[in-house]
């Protein structure tokens, strides 16, 4: 049986990933999208999985969260970074916790701040699911929810950059159609990082000058309540 499920929202770019124990069923998902609930809940139903942990990468400014929904749905527990300060969240994770999942899957938060203060990537099986800290080629932007591209080059280069050159990267977005990507591959070629001293990463970052999220008013303070679960709980 697959272990792994990659879901994309195409209204943000979005992936979405569900980690399977084959031995018992349970499951994983990381960073749900609200309008994708029904194919979540799908797919979870015709495998006849059992939703155990919701995870969070950070509290995004760019879509909405389906994960207060999974945990009414389903009876997972949500898990959150403690420093994004998502209350709501059963779990609030700090550096290096481990969740343990199935029979003997454990997933390791690895608190990766830059992108967001709070932000975590997770280790499993040898994949890392880096959210915004680290995407393909690219990486997320430091100019809100107290980003700091100082923080995110030292993230990358001493966190992410310290695993070997064959772990998988699962990034929380991709705008080029890129499904996975490695961390040797990232370190040799990701253009914004590699190669480049932390003053000029952070020149980068502090030119890049983008408009705000186009749903960033309401994303935010949705995703710190783990969305609009009561909208969909009720099955309206
Ligand atoms: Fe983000």
């Amino acid at each position: 049986m697959k272990d792994l499920y990659q879901f994309f929202d195409d209204e943000s770019s979005t992936y979405t990933y569900l980690l399977i124990d084959a031995d018992t069923k349970e499951a994983v998902i990381i960073d749900p999208v609200d309008q994708h609930l029904n194919q979540y809940m799908t797919l979870l139903a015709n495998e006849h999985l059992k939703l155990k942990l919701v995870l969070e990468t950070h509290a995004h400014a760019d879509h909405i969260t389906s994960a207060g929904a999974l945990c009414s749905l389903t009876g997972a527990r949500a898990a959150t970074p403690a420093h994004c300060k998502i209350t709501a969240a059963e779990i609030q994770l700090a550096d290096g916790q481990a969740l343990i999942f199935g029979k003997q899957q454990v997933i390791q938060a690895i608190h990766t701040p830059g992108h967001t203060a709070g932000a975590m990537t997770y280790f499993w099986n040898g994949k890392l699911f880096t959210g915004d800290s680290l995407l393909i080629n690219g990486c997320g932007r430091t100019d809100f929810q107290n980003g700091d591209a100082g923080a995110l080059y030292d993230s990358i280069t001493r966190r992410l950059f310290s695993y070997p050159d064959e772990t998988l990267v699962y990034p929380c977005h991709d705008y080029d159609g890129n499904t996975f990507s490695t961390i040797g591959h990232e370190r040799r070629h990701n253009q914004r990082i590699a190669g480049r001293s932390r003053e000029e990463f952070i020149r980068i970052m502090d030119a890049l000058d983008l408009p705000p999220p186009k749903m960033i008013d309401k994303a935010i303070p949705a995703n710190m309540k783990l969305g609009l679960n009561l909208r969909h709980a009720a099955g309206s």
